[in-house]
């Protein structure tokens, strides 16, 4: 089976992993402070907070900004759930933007309607989808002009950069995760990271239990979470990062074979203008409107010995959100178009060139 996605894991992470292990020292330790370091370095931003979930590190983010009951926050249509959701466990009411059809991500037109129309909304929640740049430049201008702060949704993007700047530093507030269909996995993990050293002593408050980081004796400041990541979470991750640039490298290659395959086919394919843009988390095509079942062709691919899913989700019509907000068809019109023809193929160190052809043209015989 040619699976969707294999964790980067070496012998040598796993020898790291061990020896953490052995020394016993397991939580709030220096593995952790190492791996924050490191992905403050690579993000580009003075302060990074390890979590223990993309999540969590998003959920955190809106508890720091004291969003709550009475506010909203714009979050696009199409994402994993847990953009959304965050919002509602403040308290707070998710307002769904539409993409746009270019980058899949929260269109700029769409969102300065919605912030004309709904002035409780107390920040914005960009999602670059499967790792690729949203229009974040102008994203960012249309919420500086009403000064309302962006929390970024980099689940997905962590090593894409945009002019030379990383995905999670654009925002006021920028959250990574590290689950195992990420790039970079500790098993379950995230991180917020800021240059706002007051939210970064909010944040390390409320991933432990409300403890002041910073107190001489240990003093409880506010009603805090237990959301931390473990030390030898924190190792499998640092031996990734070192990494990272190589990993990357490999999968944008391995995406533009893809994108070769699928020229002047029915597929349609990822196009970004700069590779750095991109971190091929999931590389994603779209099926031909005319075809009737993404589930046969998902089915079709398994029995031929490959591994495929959907993109990910159109959340507004999602049985929660549906049902509370009332939303149809039709109020998202790209999100509509995308969301069901979203297939997501295999990508991983595991696959060369021939394997990727091998899916390539499985695919495109499937659906001729
Ligand atoms: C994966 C993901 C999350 C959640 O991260 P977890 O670590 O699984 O909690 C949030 N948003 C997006 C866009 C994601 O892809």
């Amino acid at each position: 089976m040619i699976r969707l996605m294999v964790p980067d894991i070496e012998s040598e992470d796993i020898e790291a992993v061990a020896e953490v292990l052995r020394g016993g020292h397991l939580v709030q330790g220096e593995q952790v402070r190492q791996f924050e370091a490191l992905l403050a370095k690579t993000i580009g931003v003075d302060h990074v907070v390890a979590v223990s979930s993309g999540t969590a590190a998003l959920h955190l983010a809106l508890k720091a900004m004291e969003i709550g009951p009475g506010d909203a926050v714009a979050v696009p249509a199409y994402t994993w759930p847990a953009t959304a959701n965050v919002v509602a466990l403040v308290g707070a009411d998710p307002v769904f933007v539409d993409i746009e059809s270019s980058s899949w991500g929260m269109d700029s037109y769409a969102l300065q309607r919605v912030l004309a129309s709904d002035r409780r909304i107390k920040a914005i929640m960009p999602v670059h989808a499967f790792g690729r740049f949203a229009d974040i430049v102008s994203i960012n201008e249309v919420a500086q002009a009403r000064g309302i702060p962006i929390v970024e949704d980099a689940a997905c993007a962590l090593g894409a950069t945009l002019a030379g700047r990383a995905a999670g530093s654009w925002g006021d507030i920028g959250c990574v995760s590290f689950h195992p269909r990420k790039v970079l996995t500790t098993g379950e993990g995230g991180a917020v990271a800021t240059n706002d050293g007051s939210v970064a002593a909010r944040l390390r408050m409320l991933r432990n239990h409300g403890l002041d980081p910073n107190a001489s004796s240990p003093d409880f400041k506010i009603p805090g979470y237990n959301l931390r990541l473990t030390e030898f979470q924190a190792t499998l991750g640092i031996g990734q990062l070192r990494r990272l640039e190589r990993t990357l490298g490999r999968r944008r290659a391995l995406a533009a074979a893809y994108s070769a395959c699928f020229a002047g086919t029915g597929v349609e394919h990822p196009r970004p203008d700069d590779p750095a843009t991109h971190t091929y988390q999931s590389y994603v095509v779209l099926l031909p409107r005319r075809l009737e079942s993404r589930q046969s062709v998902i089915s079709a691919l398994r029995t031929q010995g490959i591994e495929t899913t959907v993109g990910t989700y159109h959340v507004p019509l999602t049985t929660y959100f549906r049902e509370h907000y009332r939303f149809r068809i039709g109020d998202f019109p790209v999100t509509d178009d995308v969301a069901p023809r979203a297939l997501t193929l295999p990508l991983h160190r595991d696959l060369d060139e021939v394997a990727i052809g091998r899916v390539a043209a499985t695919l495109i015989a499937h659906i001729a």
